[in-house]
């Protein structure tokens, strides 16, 4: 199997890493595994099972055997992957060319994606940029207060001078 991408240590966890430059529209992997019905696959994920991939409302990919290499792909809400249909299953191209040592993602979907909001907010490096952007506000906010100290400490002074 020639590899374009190797497995390596994510944020989250493991994750799929290009090892050579992909160009857009290129393959890179197929989402392998037992076709199980929607239901059954429901059944399973709320007991716990990952790595679902619901092609429709009746069939469902369950990718969990470590031989398929696609279930490492994590996902993120500015991927450089996404998965199309392809003879009746799922493969994974390249949105956009990736860069060697680039990690290879894709969006998991709205239902995902709502799900991690209730649960901590999502991981991927879109969101943590942009929580890390919100915390620089919050921080910028706050070197603001010192002014607002300043004022206090005038209207105390009145205050005492009313006083005395
Ligand atoms: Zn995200």
């Amino acid at each position: 199997m020639s590899r374009i991408f190797r497995l390596g240590r994510a944020y989250t966890g493991l994750g799929l890493f290009a090892t050579k430059p992909i160009k857009r529209g290129a393959y890179i992997a197929t989402y392998r595994g037992r076709l199980l019905t929607t239901k059954e696959a429901d059944r399973r994920e709320s007991r716990g099972a990952r790595y679902m991939f619901e092609l429709n409302s009746k069939w469902t990919i369950d990718g969990s055997p470590r031989w398929n290499v696609a279930r490492y792909i994590n996902h993120s809400c500015k991927p450089n992957a996404k998965p199309v249909g392809r003879n009746g299953g799922i493969v994974i191209v390249a949105e956009r060319p990736i860069e060697p040592d680039e990690e290879i993602t894709y969006s998991y979907g709205k239902e995902y994606y709502e799900y991690f909001l209730e649960n901590g907010g999502c991981k991927c490096a879109a969101c943590r940029k942009k929580r890390a952007a919100r915390r620089r506000k919050l921080r910028e906010a706050r070197k603001q207060r010192p002014q607002k100290q300043r004022r206090a400490t005038a209207r105390s002074r009145k205050a005492q001078s009313r006083k005395g």
